[in-house]
């Protein structure tokens, strides 16, 4: 079942929720009541009374009630202005204020507006007749539907959360509530997604990184942006080391620019009205200049493209960098990692002849699938292609070259791929790649985006085999997006269960007692694996072994040997493995030597699974 199909039911449920509140509390006045993702929801304001989960029971109850009667979805118009003498009739002065602005924009867009939508209303769009609406029974409102049929056709659902929402988005407007459900067509299917975010809140990554103590906020620092601990800090430098690996072996090269740059970089690539006040700003006082922290780094690799003549011989010209970005959030939208104000792109950029476009993007594709096989995350394709609009930039034969490039190589590397129209940037087609992870959610992580504007904006050129300045196209590829977002999602997919090549702490060599030979032959191990690169710490705790035991498999560590009599006399040693990287049940017995290098080579080599 796709979103399509469920939209009309998904907001059927939402005038049930309205029908019920609005029976509950008869003065509530409604605002919007739109689909969102898995679900509805419908912003309310009733005067004096604030909407707590502990009244969800019985909200649902009466939704319940709506639904067993199956009420019958009639359909009908009203001229715009029979349409505001209801709204003032029926005293819901939101939506009067919506069909005022409706008869103002005179168009004939008659739904439940979202204040998005609102917005972009242009003046005198279409002549407005008429405007929608839709009757269960005793509750009726304005909208453009669809709906389901009656009210027994709506699926199963559960209200969710209630959350304080401005009308129309606007903090100088009156705060509403927001009423979120989820609905979906079969019990069990809710039952799944429950069961879903259960888990998911499991692992939440702010809950994990403070229980494996990865990364901290600080008041004094900021908020949105994170600091990383010595545990969290080996997951970036280990994930950013892969990223730039991978590429490296297809060709690029590794540059390094600043932070910040004048803000005539930032007005000349056309970022500064792009980004608008997510920037932040700098000024020199040594100087007049003006300067911004960088939302990202493109501009700042082209000046190194442009710093002397190119030729073809030179290209493709590829430049890499894990480059800090600023960009200032409002300190609503900032979530765990998933959402700051600083974070490091893997952002890179090949500067290519038209023809080279197909070769470069199938390098990065590959590069993207050994990275994400790693990862344990399976991946699929979306080539965001143009359609029929306008204010798409560059030339059409250009476009058209571009996509059908990028097509070809789709079905040449069997991608797992899908093509959607519309979805390009303004400036050029992209390949988008989700990922799924381990409890079924997809992610948007990384891409590769065709730019035909950049070139333009700069004037960049190389000289072409007849001599003549031709225009490069500039890619624009990231593996992992930004590592701060990756790893929000990364912690969740593993649950904080890091593979060998990335845990923090690899091994954990824990003493039986603390007599001399004992905590000797635990400074040998100790030695050797850190000889060999390896992340390793001893534990020499004056505890039962089994407390220690505990605590290693709590910090998940992949590997945990214990040294008592036995080992120190022989050398031989029984390593538990972590549970979810072991691939057989016993635990084998081996040399410590023979262990420890064992453990080197599965981490340089980054595989998923023990061979222990
Ligand atoms: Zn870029």
């Amino acid at each position: 079942m796709n979103k399509e199909e469920l939209t009309p039911m998904r907001h059927s449920l939402a005038h049930i929720m309205a029908t019920a509140v609005t029976k509950l509390w008869p003065e509530a006045k409604l605002g919007v009541g739109p689909v969102v993702e898995n679900g509805f929801y419908y912003d309310i304001d009733i005067p004096g009374v604030a909407i707590s989960e502990d009244d969800f029971k019985k909200i649902e109850k009466e939704m319940q009630a709506v639904i067993n009667q199956n009420q019958p979805f009639e359909q009908s118009t009203k001229s715009i202005d029979d349409a505001i003498a209801w709204a003032k009739e029926s005293e819901q002065p939101y939506k009067e204020e919506l069909l005022n602005d409706l008869k103002r924009a005179g168009t004939t867009v008659a739904k439940d507006l979202s204040p998005e939508e609102m917005g972009t209303l242009a003046e005198g769009e279409s002549q407005l007749d008429s405007v929608g609406f839709y009757t269960n029974r005793d509750f009726t409102d304005l909208c453009r539907g669809p709906h389901v049929e009656h009210t027994g056709q709506v699926g199963a659902f559960k209200l969710m959360r209630v959350a304080g929402a401005y009308w129309r988005g606007d903090e100088k407007n009156p705060q509403m509530q927001r009423l979120y459900g989820v609905a979906f067509k079969t019990k069990q299917e809710l039952h799944d997604y429950l069961q879903m975010l259960e888990e998911a809140k499991k692992r939440d990554h702010r809950k994990l990184g403070k229980e494996l103590d990865l990364f901290v906020f600080s008041d004094l620092v900021g908020s949105g942006l994170p600091l990383f601990t010595e545990k969290g800090t080996i997951l970036r430098e280990e994930i950013g080391k892969f990223t730039q690996e991978l590429r490296e072996r297809t060709g690029f090269t590794r540059v390094w620019t600043p932070v910040i740059a004048k803000t005539d970089l930032y007005k000349a690539s056309g970022h500064w009205d792009k980004f608008g006040d997510e920037l932040f700003l700098v000024k020199s006082q040594e100087t007049s200049d003006e300067f911004v922290l960088r939302p990202m780094n493109c501009p700042h690799h082209v000046q190194i493209y442009t710093s002397k003549p190119r030729s073809y011989r030179d290209l493709p010209l590829k430049f890499m960098e894990n480059a800090g970005d600023y960009r200032d959030e409002k300190t609503g939208e900032l979530h765990g990692l998933s959402r700051v104000r600083s974070f490091t792109q893997d952002d890179s950029h090949a500067f290519v002849a038209q023809d080279q476009i197909k070769q470069v993007a199938s390098d990065l594709v590959e590069a993207a699938h050994e990275m994400y096989s790693v990862f344990d995350m399976e991946l699929k394709f979306r080539l965001s292609f143009r359609d029929d609009g306008e204010g798409y930039l560059g030339e059409q034969a250009l476009w058209d070259k571009a996509q059908a490039q990028i097509e070809e190589l789709a079905k040449e590397n069997e991608l797992d791929y899908y093509v959607e129209e519309g979805e390009a940037a303004f400036y050029g087609p992209k390949i988008d790649f989700m990922a799924t992870d381990a409890i079924g959610r997809q992610w948007q992580v990384a891409t590769v985006q065709l730019d035909f504007v950049q070139p333009e904006r700069f004037g960049l050129e190389f000289i072409n085999e007849s001599g003549e300045a031709e225009q490069p196209v500039m890619i624009h590829c990231a593996l992992l997006g930004s590592i701060e977002r990756f790893l929000s999602v990364y912690i969740e997919h593993t649950a904080g269960k890091f593979p060998i090549w990335l845990a923090p702490e690899q091994i954990r060599i824990i003493s039986v007692n603390q007599e001399a030979e004992t905590l000797q032959m635990v400074d040998r191990i100790e030695a050797l694996a850190r000889n060999k690169g390896l992340r390793v710490y001893a534990d020499n705790d004056n505890e039962s072994v089994g407390k220690k035991i505990r605590n290693a498999e709590v910090a998940k560590v992949p590997y945990t040997i214990v040294v008592g009599e036995k080992e120190v006399a022989n050398g031989i040693v029984t390593p538990r493995v972590r549970r979810d990287i072991s691939v057989i049940d016993a635990h084998p017995e081996l040399h410590y030597e023979q262990f420890v290098q064992t453990v080197a080579n599965e981490s340089i080599s980054r595989i998923i699974k023990s061979s222990l």
